[in-house]
């Protein structure tokens, strides 16, 4: 079948070699120049200025939420996510995440409590948070791991009966929607990231969906070192301001991410339809049942594979094709956590075997039909 080739510029970059599990997507460099002009005139560069106002505006719209705070980065909104509802004592959160998930926590004085994932989503499994609960537990903290929708009904089921606050690190899940709404606006909050490696960048940026205007107004203020005017600081808040420059990007990165994403669903459906039914290799989270982002395109290499994960990662790496193993080593192997009782591999059996056998093949809008068929070819004929 006849498929046309992504950009050529973009093609050409591929063609220099390596094929990275992701390439930052970026819109033409051209369109980019009249927004910096506008920075250079005002002198307007970081505080709160228009292309951070006018962003802010249009990411709440685009995603469907009601409120949000935008901010340097996923993680400083993280942290000051669980600042801004005060949370303390004990949070429940997944060991299959990436780190900054977890040492938001730390950075707060809370401990982080872990509990196993569910093996179909590779999500926080509700059906064992229950029992990880303790006087000291304040708040859960779930990630849409690959931009895969949480149980968020069966996890408000279990905040609400333990008065427990939920935050979602939902940094894999920009414009993921289910059920007609954006999965962004479940929980006391949820946190963006805009970094680079994500299917939505402004370099680095982030944000935090609020449901309020006033919980809004207190998290604009903790980003802002507690200034609420000139002259008064009510909390050790951070500098955790999204700069105009960044601003800018988002807003023009806006225009062309629902191509973005669409391109990502074409990689997607390929790598689907040829690995669907390759003994020992099984495809996670394809449920239609939610609007999907196509952020990464996780397998499994199961037993029966001809080769081990590992075996299968340095296989095609010899091709100069870099898949990643996203999440390996979990959250809760790392010095920091690995003593915590919740953290032992017995706890955590579904994350354990799951962080053996995953492997995150190259998606991203400018990967080449032809890449992408080494990646295929080299999976099928193993
Ligand atoms: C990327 C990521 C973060 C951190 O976001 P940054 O913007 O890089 O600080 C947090 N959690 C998860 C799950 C992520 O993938």
């Amino acid at each position: 079948m006849q498929r046309p080739e992504p950009d050529v510029a973009y093609h050409r970059a591929n063609m220099l070699g390596k094929i990275h599990v992701t390439q930052p997507h970026l819109p033409p460099l051209a369109e980019f120049l009249p927004y910096l002009e506008q920075i250079w005139a005002s002198k307007t560069l970081t505080n709160g200025g228009p292309f951070h106002q006018q962003f802010e505006k249009e990411l709440a719209d685009y995603l469907g939420v009601p409120y949000l705070s935008l901010f340097t980065n996923g993680t400083i909104a993280l942290v000051t996510a669980l600042q801004a509802l005060r949370v303390t004592g004990e949070i429940i959160t997944t060991p299959y995440s990436f780190v900054a998930t977890a040492h938001s926590a730390l950075w707060n004085g809370i401990k982080p409590v872990f509990v196993d994932i569910d093996p179909h989503t590779l999500n926080l499994d509700p059906n064992k948070v229950e029992s990880a609960i303790t006087p000291q537990t304040t708040a859960i903290l779930p990630v849409h791991c690959y931009g895969h929708p949480c149980d968020v009904d069966a996890i408000q089921r279990i905040a609400d009966l333990y008065n427990l606050r939920v935050i979602y690190d939902a940094a894999h899940a920009f414009g993921v929607h289910r059920q007609g709404a954006s999965i962004a606006s479940h929980g006391d909050l949820s946190v963006l990231s805009f970094h680079a490696t994500k299917v939505f960048n402004t370099f680095e940026g982030g944000a935090i969906v609020c449901p309020d205007a006033k919980t809004k107004h207190r998290i604009d203020h903790l980003k802002n070192f507690g200034f609420v005017d000139e002259v008064t600081v009510v909390a050790p808040g951070i500098n955790g301001k999204l700069s105009e420059f960044n601003a800018a990007l988002g807003l023009l990165q806006l225009k062309h991410v629902d191509g973005a994403i669409a391109r990502r669903k074409e990689i997607a459906e390929l790598y689907l339809g040829a690995l669907t039914g390759v003994r020992g290799i099984h495809v996670v989270g394809t449920s239609s049942d939610f609007r999907n982002n196509h952020g990464y395109f996780p397998i499994l290499v199961q037993e029966d594979y001809a080769l081990n994960r590992d075996a299968l990662y340095e296989k095609l790496s010899a091709s100069n094709l870099f898949a990643r193993r996203y999440f390996h080593p979990l959250i809760s192997e790392f010095p920091m956590y690995r003593g915590l009782p919740s953290a032992q591999p017995a706890n955590l059996p579904v994350a354990t075997r799951t962080a053996r056998q995953v492997l995150c093949l190259p998606i991203f809008p400018a990967l080449a039909w032809a890449d992408q068929q080494r990646v295929i070819d080299l999976i099928v004929g193993a």
